[in-house]
């Protein structure tokens, strides 16, 4: 299935100068939700995921049903000032300042093997900081999982060395 053929391009989004891929076109069709969640988690199955970690808040959509297909729990990374409990936080760059995202301290047993998902990669700064917050809190990153990535922007260069899974590239 050309999953490319589901995600929109929309022109100066959020920005002037920005084309986003949406992947709401995606998430609506019930097929090529499917084909994209059984593909992703047939690509991750060798790795053993006790735990998948999904990033605020399009890595929820796809990290959860992935979790289930793979019998492993969903923890979520999350912006500031959401997680009831003590949390760890990690503070990545942006264009202009910066942003960060928390975990729950409690969040894995000592070596858990984990799995870190978002809809895109771009630059990698957010999926950096939360492979650091993976860390911070015990957790074995055995890798990446990314329905999209902009490979222009050389996200994968900034990330772990480990097994990085991407279904679309633009
Ligand atoms: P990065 O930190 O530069 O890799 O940006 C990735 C984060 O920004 C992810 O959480 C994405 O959801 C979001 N993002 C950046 N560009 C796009 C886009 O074109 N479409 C959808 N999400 C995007």
């Amino acid at each position: 299935m050309d999953l490319k053929s589901f995600i929109r391009d929309i022109p100066d989004f959020p920005k002037p100068g920005i084309l986003f891929r949406d992947v709401t076109t995606l998430l609506r069709h019930p097929q090529a939700l499917r084909y994209t969640l059984d593909t992703l988690a047939e690509k991750v199955s060798e790795l053993s995921i006790d735990y998948v970690v999904g990033i605020e808040s399009r890595g929820f959509i796809f990290g959860t049903p992935l979790a289930d297909k793979l019998t492993a729990g969903f923890v979520p990374v999350r912006k500031p000032g959401k997680l009831p409990a003590a949390i760890y936080a990690a503070e990545y760059a942006l264009e202009y300042g910066t942003d960060r995202l928390e975990i729950h301290q409690d969040a894995f047993e000592p070596g858990a093997r984990v799995l870190i998902v978002d809809d895109l990669i771009a630059t990698g700064g957010t999926a950096k900081a939360t492979a650091q917050l993976v860390q911070q809190a015990g957790g074995e990153l055995v890798g990446f999982g990314f329905i999209v990535e902009l490979a222009g922007l050389g996200g994968r260069q900034q990330l772990p060395s480990v097994p990085i899974t991407t279904l679309v590239t633009y």
